[in-house]
């Protein structure tokens, strides 16, 4: 399908491997599609191992050049970069929409505040200081440098196919690594606009590869292949620990964002109007489909009713659409497999004594489309509790005190993001020290931007992203003793 783009070279049809663009050299091809109706976007080529193999070894080539380069000179490459995902952001916009399926504006929204990263990288580049330490004797003083990590492999999801990208590269590029990326197979557009953007920046031929095709082939080289030194991966908890055992004999360095379970608490001294438009943020955007998305919402028993009666009147206003037409709140779900899994963690607790305030069904536009749904009378003991439903699903489980939210909260294998509305002062400490969780938004149902550390504990992941910490994930630190003096 053509797509009315103001820059008709961003939407191709070919991988980015080792500086050129290819066919699939065995002819095989896989196709992308639109989740709004199917209808097919364009037709890329299934890479096999041994072309994602050249595109390492040329990686590992061009790497060392690459790290040979001042910061400013990296810098200056990224921030063109930057400039340029600035100045095509409706294009990219429209990709990104029409692999993915969410609303225009929130397709640039994430390109808009994701680009930001490249942007703090190009500057961080420049920051990477090491140190020097008086040494043990007086004949010795111990320096301590930063150096690049190596070449980068890195794995992102469909939902968030522009901004996961931008997170990693920019970090790595600024560090002196170069990358190999598989983005998602249904949205690998987004990443190949990308990579357009990045040829013409000047990021030099081979140190940006993106590769597509299967997962599982494509993971396996990145995993077993010697000259990778880390993996940076966004996806579900499942497919992370299958990759840090793959891993594993290589002892290869990773930073891993997974799984999220997010709670969403309100107490009742919160600002309950408030509190109801972050828990429809964190909840609906992208149509639930985020991992820092509310996936379960406690409400102190006091405020718990006229909570859920605002949050139904809010959810009757999401307007359901394609992505492409204004005023559409909510798109599609990204495949059938993810409306069945809502469908399924609706009919859990339905069976399990929850009741449906709002929505409960798919929608009467039919394909992936699912109404926004409210649902109470939720236990612990259901789906919606226990796993990421990653579809607009908000379950309200009402709680009697502190103690007994913080026991519920924390009763995850997940730590990922968690968000609390309340206006006592020593509550706010409290509960923020308590949860088990990497990110605790208070008073806000957003969390993310390129200033701040954003990763998961627990089994949602390793390392952080974005801010002063996001670039030492790319950083080895290596300690020399000048002796002798
Ligand atoms: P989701 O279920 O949300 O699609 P996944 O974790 O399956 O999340 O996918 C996230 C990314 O990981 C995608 O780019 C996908 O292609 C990739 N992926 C899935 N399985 C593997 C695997 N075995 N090895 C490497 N990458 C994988």
């Amino acid at each position: 399908r053509e797509l009315p783009l103001a820059d008709k070279s961003l939407l191709v049809s070919q991988a980015y491997v080792a500086g050129q663009w290819i066919d699939a050299p065995e002819g095989k091809t896989f196709d992308v599609t639109d989740p709004f109706d199917g209808s097919c976007l364009a037709r890329l080529p299934d890479l096999g191992p041994e072309t994602v193999r050249h595109a390492i070894d040329v990686a590992h080539e061009v790497q060392r050049d690459w790290a040979g380069k001042t910061a400013k000179e990296r810098s200056v490459v990224l921030r063109r970069w930057y400039d340029l995902i600035m100045a095509n952001v409706d294009d990219l916009a429209l990709i990104l929409t029409s692999e993915q399926g969410k609303p225009l504006a929130e397709a640039r929204g994430e390109i808009v505040s994701n680009a930001a990263y490249i942007e703090w990288f190009a500057e961080e580049a420049k920051r990477v200081n090491g140190d020097v330490i008086p040494g043990a004797t007086p004949q010795q003083r111990i320096l301590v440098l930063k150096q690049p990590v190596g070449v980068c492999a890195a794995i992102t999801p469909w939902n968030f196919p522009n901004g996961m990208i931008t997170r990693k590269a920019g970090p790595a590029l600024a560090a002196g690594c170069t990358m190999i990326l598989k983005p998602a197979s249904q949205t690998p557009l987004s990443a190949l606009a990308l990579a357009v953007l990045a040829e013409r920046a000047g990021v030099p031929k081979g140190a940006f590869s993106v590769v597509t095709g299967a997962a599982k082939p494509i993971g396996e080289e990145f995993c077993r292949n010697p000259k990778i030194a880390k993996i940076t991966f966004t996806g579900s908890t499942g497919v992370g620990r299958w990759l840090m055992r793959e891993a594993a004999d290589g002892i290869k360095r990773l930073s891993l964002e997974l799984g999220g379970n997010a709670p969403f608490i309100v107490f009742d001294d919160a600002d309950l109007d408030a509190a109801v438009e972050g828990a429809m943020i964190s909840k609906f955007r992208n149509a639930g489909q985020t991992c820092v998305c509310a996936n379960r919402i406690y409400v102190q028993e006091s405020v718990a009713e006229a909570f859920s009666a605002k949050m139904v009147a809010k959810v009757a206003e999401i307007r359901l659409g394609r992505g492409t037409e204004a005023g559409t709140q909510q798109g599609p779900l990204i495949d059938e497999k993810a409306v069945a899994k809502m469908e399924e963690h609706v009919a859990d607790a339905l069976a399990k004594g929850g009741t449906i305030l709002a929505g409960g069904n798919r929608s009467s536009l039919g394909g992936n489309f699912f109404e926004p749904t409210v649902m109470t009378g939720i236990t612990q003991a259901m789906k919606v509790a226990r796993e990421e439903t990653f579809a607009p699903l908000a379950p309200i489980i009402s709680f009697k005190d502190e103690a007994d939210v913080i026991a519920m909260a924390n009763d995850s294998e997940f730590g990922l993001a968690s968000y609390f509305y309340a206006k006592d002062m020593a509550r706010v400490v409290r509960v923020a020290e308590a949860l088990e969780a990497g990110m605790v938004g208070v008073n806000t149902g957003m969390l993310a931007n390129e200033m701040a550390p954003f990763g998961g504990v627990k089994q949602s992941g390793l390392g952080r992203e974005g801010s002063k910490y996001g670039i030492e994930g790319f950083l080895e630190t290596k300690y020399v003793c000048l002796a002798g003096l």
